[in-house]
């Protein structure tokens, strides 16, 4: 895009993080979203000792931890889209997702013990939130939270609030696949996923939207000929399964859409697809065998590469 002054690329929250400003805006601006994102990061790792993730974690079956607010909020909200899913988004799957998240790193699979004694230390129903006392309280000794699956998309959301306060007219965000155009209309990539990373199979037309991909295709390996990767049914306990490579999600909250399209990895598209009507969400949909399907309100903006 013409006249880009600034771009802002930095780790954390487990990815790359992009901010693309363009136009006139405080020199500040960038630095000031960072800052923030850094400071999520922070509260949001589960690999940093001392943030709300690891003493929920660490306490669980114990005692309930004191959180900060951001964490209580993103607590909340990940709850309720958990039950919205039937449980297919559960942030209480942290003990499954580790234990996935380790075989992809050494490329072993787990046994068959393990994942059934990981699957049983799910459950929405024990995290429990104490808004008066700022808590929360996993209730089982093991249990643990991973907010892996929605906290790009708050950071997302929040990232784009304080653009708004600096008045910021025409930016991207882009945090790990998570993205969002602020202002004019831009081009967004979709991963293509038989490609390596960068190549994408089809581009949207967006403006003033959050466009978040989730996909099976991502961090992964084979065994025996199969398939395992990092988005976990929790009702099983293994890698999900539901005949979808990646799902798109278009709309207006980053952090919905995150919790929608990691959920809706899980309940397939038949599934997922009433849960997005409802919210006026639209979707791109490709499945195992390569086969892109997208909702009306995307045609005439989706545009699918020859390549
Ligand atoms: P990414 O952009 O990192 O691929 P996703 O939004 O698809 O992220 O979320 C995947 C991450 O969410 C996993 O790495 C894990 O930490 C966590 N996770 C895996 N399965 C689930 C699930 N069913 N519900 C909630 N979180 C999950
Ligand atoms: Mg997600």
């Amino acid at each position: 895009m013409r006249g880009k002054v600034l771009q802002k690329i930095f780790p954390a929250l487990g990815t790359v993080n992009t901010i693309a400003l363009y136009g006139s805006f405080a020199p500040e601006t960038a630095e000031q979203v960072k800052k923030r994102v850094l400071d999520l990061h922070r509260r949001f790792s589960l690999f940093e000792q001392g943030s709300d993730i690891s003493r929920i974690n660490e306490q669980a079956g114990i005692k309930p931890a004191p959180v900060h607010q951001d964490t209580f909020f993103v607590l909340f909200h990940a709850l309720a889209y958990g039950r919205e899913t039937q449980g297919a988004f559960d942030i209480t799957s942290g003990a499954a997702s580790r234990l996935w998240r380790d075989a992809v790193r050494s490329a072993k699979m787990p046994s068959e013990p393990d994942i059934s004694g990981c699957r049983s230390l799910g459950g929405l129903a024990d995290l429990i939130l104490d808004k008066a006392d700022g808590t929360a309280f996993l209730r089982r000794n093991g249990q643990q939270v991973d907010l892996g699956g929605i906290a790009k998309g708050y950071a997302a959301d929040e990232a784009v609030r304080i653009l708004k306060k600096h008045k910021v007219r025409n930016a991207l965000i882009n945090f790990g696949g998570t993205v969002i155009v602020v202002g004019r209309e831009q081009k967004i990539g979709i991963q293509n996923p038989f490609q390596k990373s960068g190549v994408s199979m089809a581009d949207i037309m967006v403006k003033n939207k959050a466009v978040v991909t989730s996909g099976s295709y991502e961090r992964g390996f084979f065994f025996e000929g199969v398939r395992y990767h990092h988005i976990i049914d929790p009702r099983t306990g293994w890698p999900a399964d539901s005949g979808l490579l990646s799902v798109t999600l278009v709309g207006d909250s980053a952090m919905e859409l995150d919790a929608l399209a990691t959920g809706i990895c899980v309940l397939g598209e038949k599934n997922g697809l009433p849960l997005l009507e409802k919210r006026g969400i639209e979707a791109v949909f490709i499945s195992n065998d390569g086969e892109v399907k997208i909702t009306h309100g995307l045609q005439g903006k989706f545009f699918l590469r020859s390549n």
